[in-house]
This record gives C-alpha cells, structure tokens and sequence, in this order.
C-alpha cells in the first residue's frame, strides 16, 4: 500500500462529474499517457468495465451509476487508509500530495483542476472516458481520469505495482501541468511526430517529471508532520518502469500492428520512456531537460 494508514489526505479537491457511457475521441490539443488503454483493453476484452465503477456505499447521487450526470466530489476520502482501499480516493490524495510537492518547486504555482471522470464527461479536449484514458486538458487546464483505467492498471500490474503505476500516471499528468503553466508546451510547440520531435521530448519530460516526484514523495507531509506516502520498494519501481516500458509507442505498435514505425511515434518508445522516468528518480527534475539533448 502506497499512503500511511494515518495521513490525513482531507483537503483533496478532486470533483467527480459525468454521466453516460458514451464513447468518443478526445480532439486536439489533448496530451494524454499515450494508447496503454487500447492495449490494456484488448487485453481485457470481455471485462464489463462499467461493473468497476463505484462501488461506494454511500446513497448519494454522485455515487450511483448511470443515473444521469453527476457532480460532487469523491466520498469519504479523508486518511490514507481511505486513499489505500479506494481508487478513487487514492488518484485525489495522489493529487493532493502534487500540489504540494509542485508549489515547492515552481514559484507562483497554481494547481490544476482535476476531475475523476465518472463513465465519460464533455471537455474543451473533447470527451474524457476510459475509452480514451487519462489526460490534461491544456485550455482549461484540468486533468481528467476516469478511475476505472487504474482498476485495469491494477489488474495488468497486480496489486502492490498497481498502485505505483497509479502514481505513475497521475504525476505523469501533472507533469503536462508544469508544462502548460512554465511556458514549455508554448516554446516547443507540437511539431509532428518522431523520436526527436517536440511531441515525443513533451511526453518523456513528463516521465522524468513522474521519476522525480516518486523519488521525492515520501518526504511530503500532512498538516499534522505525517508523511502521506512511503517509499517505494525497487519492485515497486522496477513495476512502474514496466508500465512505463508498456506504454512505448513501439511495443503499443508491435502489440497491435506486429511492427513499429519510429516515424509516427508520439509519446516515445519503452526504453526512452524508461529511461526518462529512471533519469528523474535517480537526478531529480534538474536533469529533466528532454529539448536539451540531440536524442532523448
Ligand atoms: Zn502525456
């Protein structure tokens, strides 16, 4: 388990919204963890993934299913032994322990909003479901996670490596944040696609941004001086680099098309992906330079 039984993740502003099953694909300007949902799926073909969801035991409205749209925030998240048995409350407290560690490391930081997706919900970025996976919208500048992509995490990685890969992809999504809001994504503008384009060095800043906050998240703390999350074991990140290896471009290609086609990467192949998330767990984030270098 990823947070101490005791942390007190309470102050958590995650919003759940959404409503409906309908599918569809995200528009442009979206920056998302690349098409792991696709080969998580077709691995899993045959799951209800609407019977994943939920699952709380309160009567609210924001808790039932296919009820119509909903609208709150996520029920009863308040420690981390909350944050250790609900998936929902573990993606908010995740964020929570973010927002801390950013508002250390960048001068005037301002939080993204975030919504925990609830079957599927109209964005500026077009619509956010499990169907196209998690993402950071840059104009309104909100992440968006449908929890039930991380049950499918859980269930491709196991238990205790799950949860990392949980970390994983929510700090992978605040890293577009940092990106967005530290003029990044503005002087290096998606310029088409390849292993050195500006789309490719985008997405592998934002592992070694994800390497350098697990490096460091243990040493965040709740009001009270208790530390949110633990240090994560080598299994453990020896798991998350496999979830980062399984998001490559060229092992998605492989797994789907039975080739790899460099030129159309978008997100990077297994071992730059790799490789980054290792660079900013052992460097930290001033070795995060992904345009600095001639191949990332
Ligand atoms: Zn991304």
């Amino acid at each position: 388990m990823t947070f101490n039984p005791d942390a007190d993740v309470s102050d958590n502003k995650v919003q759940r919204r959404g409503g409906g099953r309908t599918a569809a694909i995200a528009g442009g300007g979206v920056v998302g963890l690349g098409a792991v949902v696709v080969l998580l799926i077709s691995a899993f073909t045959g799951v209800d993934l609407t019977g994943l969801l939920g699952g709380g035991t309160g009567t609210s409205q924001s808790q039932q299913q296919g009820a119509g749209p909903t609208e709150g925030s996520v029920q009863s998240c308040n420690t981390g032994t909350d944050a250790n048995n609900s998936v929902d409350c573990r993606v908010a407290a995740v964020s929570l322990v973010l927002n801390d560690y950013w508002s250390q490391h960048v001068q005037g930081y301002a939080e993204p909003g975030q919504v925990s997706v609830d079957g599927a919900t109209s964005t500026p970025c077009g619509t956010a479901s499990n169907d196209v996976g998690p993402f950071y919208c840059p104009s309104d500048q909100t992440v968006y996670i449908d929890p039930t992509f991380f049950q499918l995490l859980h269930q491709q990685f196991g238990a205790e490596a799950g949860d990392l890969a949980q970390v994983y992809v929510v700090a992978h999504e605040y890293g577009h944040h940092i990106q967005n809001i530290t003029g990044t994504m503005e002087k290096y503008p998606n310029n088409g696609t390849g292993p050195t384009s500006n789309g490719v060095r985008t997405e592998l800043q934002a592992d070694c941004y994800a390497g350098a906050f697990i490096a460091d998240m243990a040493s965040q703390k709740d009001k009270n001086g208790v530390a949110y999350m633990k240090a994560p074991t080598d299994a453990q990140i020896s798991d998350a680099l496999d979830a980062a290896a399984a998001v490559g471009d060229d092992h998605i290609q492989q797994q789907s098309a039975g080739y790899t086609n460099p030129e159309s990467w978008t997100h990077g192949s297994s071992d730059q992906r790799k490789k980054w998330f290792a660079t900013g767990y052992k460097y930290g984030l001033g070795k995060c330079d992904t345009f600095a270098v001639a191949t990332p």
